[in-house]
């Protein structure tokens, strides 16, 4: 026996022989010509209708594209088969979050701003472009006012959904709009007040680009040993920022490089009665109109990074710099004109989980980035690795694709688990997630929350799930 043996189309296109004994695969035929007909019924429709985003239906995304791979999607070919549309579900996740991705993709692929260029610039330019990439992105409005003003675990989710598309194509853009619009924003609607919205608005709009400064140079992971300090002034009604020295400089803070005009910054916040713990201040960085920074701040950016060279990562010093009150992120914790601290906590411990909450959000993101990147990257391998041909049983005969030699299988197969499965992972990590927010949110107790606690919250989950099975065939 051949080790490798190819199934080979005859004239008709529909019936298969191997190569080597010219026996028909009678299994298949019929298989075979039943899934060509729908693939060719679903191109037709995809071709006709062209892309609409207003349609709701995706189905037709969700058909393999005609060309070199068409016979490993379609099914078994020598060795290796794809469930294309199952991977593809994976990959790309729900139905639903399937149109976002698709329509994002789209758009930004037909913008020359969004082409990678040939050469890779210097990080300086890298930086402009993304600057300018994210301007561009605001204007195609992918997110309407509606989002914004969704709850808390819609609009999330939605800010995720996005962040996986832009991350498919544009890490740059991706990490620069989620720390200076969506992490920035959903922080000030659930740690601010109606003060502090059009903040929030003014991010959405485009109009404002901010910065989340919590690490420092000397304490990343352990954020309660954090040092920048935010001292009450009642004879002038202000918070004056300080940086006690180089060890508790905010260091890696991205967008603070050169480009966000606002910081969130995090603080120990001191008053006459002592230190309350670290809490969130919204601090004004440069003039939006000379991008120089304000008298107090020493700033800059870090240079180069290993990637990621498009985002202006930085560090900041404050020396005495005054800001308002109303700057105090105040939903839990409030001091007063007269300097009186007011806590919704009776356990300061509390008070700095509040704080943190929201940036878990940066976390799951992240997650998603870089799982984005390793179904970016097995993708390309794989596809290459379709068309790419070498040697093949006939010496004289037609080569096969090297995709069909275990050294390559074996190379890149663990990594399509790897992407499927860590995708089946983010989605649902990321459900619970949003539902154990929205609890804390409503004063729940989380304590004792557990996967079994959810399911039996709400029976639907016990059944529902969005995956494709694997034992269906999924046209
Ligand atoms: C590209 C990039 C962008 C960033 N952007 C921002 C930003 O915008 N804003 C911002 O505030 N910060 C930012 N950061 C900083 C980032 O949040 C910190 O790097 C991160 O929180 C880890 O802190 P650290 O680097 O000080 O690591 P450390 O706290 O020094 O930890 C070092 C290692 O020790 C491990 N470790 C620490 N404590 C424990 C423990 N108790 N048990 C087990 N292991 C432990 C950690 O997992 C890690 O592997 C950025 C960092 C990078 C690399």
């Amino acid at each position: 026996m051949p080790r490798i043996q190819r199934y080979k189309k005859n004239t008709t296109g529909l019936q298969y022989k191997c190569n080597n004994c010219q026996k028909a695969d009678e299994r298949e035929q019929g298989e075979i010509k039943e899934l060509r007909q729908k693939t060719r019924q679903s191109l037709y429709v995809h071709k006709a209708r062209g892309f609409d985003s207003n349609t709701g239906d995706t189905t037709r995304y969700l058909m393999p594209p005609w060309g070199p791979m068409q016979d490993f999607a379609l099914g078994r070919l020598g060795l290796t088969w794809f469930n294309w549309c199952a991977e593809s579900i994976c990959i790309g996740s729900r139905q639903t979050t399937s149109m976002v991705l698709y329509k994002v993709w789209k758009t930004l692929e037909a913008d020359e701003l969004f082409h990678t260029p040939q050469l890779t610039p210097v990080s300086d330019e890298q930086k402009r472009r993304a600057a300018l990439q994210l301007i561009r992105y605001h204007q195609y409005k992918f997110y309407t006012e509606g989002t914004a003003n969704n709850n808390y675990k819609r609009k999330t989710r939605t800010i995720l959904t996005l962040n996986e598309a832009i991350a498919g194509v544009n890490m740059n853009l991706s990490v620069k709009f989620a720390l200076g619009v969506s992490l920035f924003s959903n922080t000030i609607l659930s740690l601010g007040t109606e003060r502090h919205h059009h903040f929030s608005r003014a991010a959405w709009n485009g109009e404002l680009l901010s910065a989340v400064a919590l690490t420092e140079v000397g304490h990343g992971s352990n954020t309660k040993q954090l040092r920048t300090t935010a001292t009450y002034d009642p004879s002038s009604q202000q918070f004056v920022i300080n940086t006690p020295d180089f060890q508790a400089a905010k260091c890696w803070i991205g967008n603070l490089g050169k480009t966000c005009t606002y910081a969130l910054v995090f603080a120990q916040l001191i008053t006459v009665d002592g230190s309350h713990g670290l809490h969130a201040f919204v601090v004004p960085i440069r003039d939006p109109t000379t991008f120089l920074p304000y008298p107090g701040l020493i700033l800059g950016d870090i240079g180069d990074k290993a990637g990621l060279n498009g985002i202006d990562n930085g560090f900041i010093m404050f020396q005495n710099y005054r800001i308002p009150r109303e700057n105090l992120l105040n939903r839990t914790s409030d001091v007063t004109a007269e300097g009186d601290y007011e806590t919704s906590f009776s356990n300061p411990e509390q008070q700095l989980g509040a704080a943190l909450e929201n940036l878990s959000a940066g976390r799951v993101g992240i997650m998603q980035e870089s799982v984005a990147t390793l179904a970016s990257a097995i993708t390309i391998a794989i596809r290459y690795s379709a068309v790419r041909r070498q040697f093949g049983p006939d010496p004289d005969g037609e080569e096969l694709p090297i995709i069909e030699y275990e050294m390559q299988q074996w190379r890149l197969f663990p990594y399509v688990a790897a992407a499927c499965a860590l995708r089946i992972f983010i989605e649902s990590f990321i459900d619970q997630y949003l539902e154990c927010v929205e609890m804390s949110h409503s004063g729940a107790k989380l304590a004792h929350l557990d996967v079994q606690d959810m399911v039996k919250q709400d029976p639907a989950k016990a059944t529902a799930h969005p995956w494709p099975n694997p034992n269906k065939a999924c046209w």
